[in-house]
């Protein structure tokens, strides 16, 4: 028997249309490429993405055509969001700091029928414009007297162009003759709006393809106390960007309950980011660790403090515990450790306390918190062994994490990769992370690595990530990064790789010294390498896979 309930399907653009009647005079501030700062409201963003729907629909494009973005954080990169989606079409955002030719390949496997690109890309689109037929329409996020003049080039090594010139519109041109009037459509929420292609360290990029029903239900998860936490009394800056996994869906949950936004733009230094935290009244951010290092870095050696700032939430690669305790101690900001992945849009799980754990000490607190923490009701979660058993949820076993749920990948782009689930003997299918975790009896979850980053040292385990943490705790050391190396007798033994700070001193015996009583013996890395920089992803994540080159033949001491 059916519910006898009104069947409204769960569109994304009754997100902004709520926040533009609610919320209407609710603020939305963005840094611009030009550097300069652009308020408007909610009420202006709901107008502004109609007229972007009206001049899609006039330039031909259709339910279910993909628009490309090359763009920061910022409000016409929200109208995208609203204007391509709310009509039924697709907004692919793409992170620009892929290589021109990954970007076209990712171009024409999505076949985009359109891009919008801020101008710190124009090199990019000038790299790729002759590469993706697919494009009828360029845009420049941009006011018309800023249009960039494009040609084409092939050869850009050899500073040689097909002289074509590629015909680019301003995003204020394109939208402006067009009427602020639109009706959202009503069809399936099982639609596509959005497609963000995994980071791919491995093989060509995947795309994940995320339906409006998805990303409500996410948003709505996400906001929850017990993940996100945010409501019509925050300022949210996400310093995350929204070309990786929808800014970890911000730009959704923000007007879903109507709190103010900030788009930092282009600027992600700290002194940049730290302005706006203080100018705007920022109450809660989120980004990779990385971020939150050289935020750090400026507020401390500036003698600053956070006036406004509660919450960030810290996630996309293994937040160093010293950063958790930073924040706590000296500057009150409470962190939430975060895990998810583009395939999941992106939140699995967000470290928060229980009741039981609020009389611990706050180093029992701190070891809870330094876990990747619960899964949102939604996400359903195990660890398996390599031939698909349950493993007991003990906090000490280590397995395969498993994820399902209705903002989980079922299948990627174009099937291309085939079935990508595991199924269980009643046929469910669940979604490998490919990472390695334990779960303890309360259901917190920590990763130990990624299944491909682990290091076998004689058929035992050892977690890279607890070694970095742990190294990057040490005063004098700026970045840190463990890997395998091979060796005879283990097979393969730790090797510890890292960046000084600027003009510290620190010796290969002081920093394993400094691991003394922290770990098992046996999990002491058997050298350290100092070296310049260490090389990271799109997504500021370190490539291991580079690393493991770069140290392939490396001889550790016997
Ligand atoms: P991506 O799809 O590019 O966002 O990458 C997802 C992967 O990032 C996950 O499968 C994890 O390996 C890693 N990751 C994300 N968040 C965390 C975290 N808090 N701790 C450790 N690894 C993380």
């Amino acid at each position: 028997m059916h519910g006898q309930m009104m069947d409204m399907p769960l569109l994304i653009s009754s997100i902004i249309e709520h926040a533009a009647r609610h919320h209407s005079d609710t603020e939305i501030v963005s840094r611009r490429v030009e550097g300069d700062i652009h308020r408007y409201t909610y009420s202006d963003c709901n107008k502004r993405s109609k007229q972007l729907a009206n001049a899609l629909s006039a330039s031909g494009i259709k339910a279910g055509n993909r628009i490309a973005t090359l763009a920061w954080n910022g409000y016409r990169h929200m109208e995208l969001y609203y204007g391509v989606g709310g009509m039924g079409a697709v907004v692919h955002t793409i992170n620009p700091r892929l290589h021109p030719d990954q970007i076209a390949w990712i171009v024409n496997h999505a076949e985009d029928s359109a891009l919008f690109f801020d101008l710190s890309f124009a090199p990019i689109v000038q790299a790729i414009a002759d590469k993706c037929p697919t494009i009828k329409h360029w845009v420049a996020l941009c006011d018309a007297d800023k249009t960039p003049a494009i040609s084409a080039a092939n050869d850009l090594k050899n500073g040689l162009t097909t002289g074509v010139v590629i015909d680019i519109k301003s995003y204020e041109a394109f939208i402006a003759p067009h009427s602020a009037t639109y009706h959202w459509p009503e069809f399936d929420e099982r639609n596509a709006v959005a497609l963000c292609y995994t980071s791919g360290t491995t093989g060509n990029p995947k795309g994940v393809l995320y339906s409006h029903r998805s990303t409500l239900l996410h948003a709505y998860g996400s906001c929850l106390p017990d993940a996100m936490n945010v409501s019509a009394k925050d300022c949210i800056l996400p310093v995350v960007p929204m070309f990786h996994v929808n800014a970890w869906g911000l730009p959704y949950a923000g007007p879903l309950v109507g709190a103010k936004l900030v788009f930092p733009g282009p600027m992600l230094d700290g002194k940049s980011v730290y302005e706006l935290f203080e100018q705007e009244k920022v109450t809660f951010s989120a980004g990779v660790p990385t971020v939150w290092l050289g935020i750090l870095q400026y507020v401390g050696a500036n003698k600053l403090s956070f006036s406004t700032l509660k919450r960030t939430v810290v996630g996309g690669s293994a937040c160093p515990p010293s950063t958790i305790a930073t924040f706590r101690d000296q500057y009150g900001v409470e962190v939430v450790h975060a895990w998810g992945m583009t395939e999941m849009s992106p939140l699995g799980t967000l470290c928060k306390l229980q009741n039981k754990h609020l009389n611990l000490p706050v180093e029992q607190q701190q070891k809870l918190l330094e876990k990747q923490g619960h899964v949102i009701y939604g996400v359903d979660m195990k660890v398996v062994d390599d031939a698909g058993n349950d493993l007991p949820w003990d906090g000490k076993t280590y397995g395969n994490l498993l994820v399902r749920g209705p903002w989980v990948v079922k299948e990627y782009f174009k099937a291309d990769g085939g079935d990508p689930l595991q199924y269980n003997a009643q046929g469910q299918g669940w979604f490998p992370t490919g990472d390695v975790a334990t779960i303890d009896v309360d259901g917190y979850m920590q990763i130990t690595d990624r299944s491909k980053d682990v290091i076998k040292s004689g058929g035992e385990w050892i977690s890279t990530i607890d070694l970095e943490n742990l190294a990057v705790a040490h005063p004098a050391v700026a970045q840190a990064a463990v890997i395998g190396v091979a060796h005879p007798k283990w097979d393969e033994r730790p090797l510890l790789i890292v960046v000084k700070k600027p003009d510290a001193q620190v010796t290969r015996e002081e920093l394993l010294a400094f691991y003394d009583g922290k770990i098992a013996k046996w999990w002491l890395p058997d050298d350290v390498a100092f070296v310049e920089a260490i090389p990271l992803g799109a997504t500021g994540k370190i490539l291991k896979t580079k690393l493991r080159e770069m140290f392939r033949d490396y001889r550790l001491p016997t």
